[in-house]
């Protein structure tokens, strides 16, 4: 867990990313098998900055770790 995650907290959080993950538990950019609940981040499409809605639509998986997709996505996101 880490700090990024804390926007919506606790009980809430746990609940959508088992929604998410249980709907498809692959990473949405290489196709990983991800593990639950600490293989993968969730991440929102539109970026909420972007006018994106903090909603279960909104959100997919990408793998985490440090060769992972959400790292490599969130770099992208900075730059644009
Ligand atoms: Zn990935």
């Amino acid at each position: 867990m880490t700090i990024a995650d804390n926007r919506i907290t606790g009980v809430t959080l746990q609940k959508r990313r088992f929604k998410v993950w249980q709907r498809d538990p692959r990473c949405v950019m290489c196709g990983r098998l991800t593990d639950y609940p600490s293989g993968f981040e969730l991440d929102h499409i539109i970026p909420l900055y972007q006018g994106g809605e903090d909603v279960i639509s909104n959100t997919q998986i990408l793998c985490c770790g440090e060769d992972g997709c959400h790292k490599k996505k969130t770099k992208q996101d900075m730059k644009a």
